[in-house]
């Protein structure tokens, strides 16, 4: 019995190896059956604080400091250069209103923006997103900052009443501004 359990096991570690190793078919991230979590009207129900005509600003479900959000336009845009300059004009200034916001109700002094644009830069929802991930003075360390990046992606999702706070707090700071 040992025998076949050690036997089901190994084979089973060769596979895994042989799966890691081998080449996938790159993912069609802009097929149009692919889910887009920024079209998704639970998503924007939940996430979001902020809205003009062609841009929104969410709060992210996992964030990787308190105080990240995502600005992206209404319009379903896979990629930046797909944005009209109205579009990309608004995002910016969204930007900067997200950051006012946020440097009050988080207490943040330094942010750093992301934008992906293709599955091989690390892009996984086919939609235009700036990620604005702030942080705090004297937190600088960067190996601190690769570990959240990474564990934030294997976290629990932000609890919904924890999620409505936040979202209730940049509203009205960005109200206020
Ligand atoms: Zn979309």
């Amino acid at each position: 019995m040992r025998n076949i359990v050690s036997i089901l096991v190994f084979v089973g570690l060769i596979c895994g190896v042989f799966y890691i190793v081998t080449p996938k078919p790159q993912k069609n991230l802009y097929d149009p059956g692919v889910y887009c979590a920024f079209c998704d009207p639970k998503v924007l129900e939940a996430q979001t604080f902020y809205e003009d005509d062609l841009v929104r600003a969410l709060y992210t479900h996992k964030p990787i400091y308190p105080g990240h959000c995502l600005i992206i336009t209404k319009r379903h845009v896979p990629r930046f250069e797909g944005l009209t300059e109205q579009e990309a004009s608004q995002m910016m200034q969204t930007i900067k209103k997200v950051n006012t916001a946020v440097q009050k109700v988080f207490d943040t002094s330094a942010y750093l923006l992301l934008q992906k644009n293709g599955y091989e830069v690390g892009q996984t929802v086919p939609h235009v997103h700036f990620h604005y991930i702030p942080r705090k003075a004297g937190d600088d360390s960067e190996i601190a900052f690769i570990g959240r990046m990474f564990y934030s992606t294997i976290e629990s999702p932000l609890p919904p009443q924890e999620m409505r706070e936040m979202v209730t707090e940049l509203h009205d700071a960005m109200l206020a501004d």
